[in-house]
């Protein structure tokens, strides 16, 4: 199947200002798989992505690695009575097959 894009202009629903949807962009959006028009301008988009950025830095905790002991962030409290891992631990301990069920005595 072959579509040609052309330049769409689109309302921002953020600010109310006019952006062009290019071709280009139309084009990515479809490689995507996604269906729906773009919501915000380009501008409103890297707001609202520094936004979440933003938001997420201020959610880190500083925490120790329970498994290496580095110090590492995590971006969610901590919980006491459960292990936290840094980056590196969490995806060796998430890549890890589960823990064999315990042999019977
Ligand atoms: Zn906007
Ligand atoms: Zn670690």
């Amino acid at each position: 199947m072959t579509m040609t894009f052309a330049d769409k202009s689109l309302t921002c629903r953020e600010c109310g200002n006019a952006f062009v949807w290019t071709a280009g962009e139309q084009e990515f959006y479809q490689q995507k798989g996604l269906l729906h028009e773009p919501q915000r301008c380009p501008d409103c988009r890297k707001k609202a992505k520094a936004a979440r950025a933003a938001a997420r830095a201020a959610n880190m905790h500083d925490v120790i690695c329970s498994n290496c002991g580095k110090a590492a962030q995590v971006p969610f409290e901590p919980r006491t009575d459960r292990p936290v891992y840094c980056s590196e631990c969490f995806e060796a301990h998430r890549n890890a097959p589960p823990p064999a069920a315990a042999p019977p005595a």
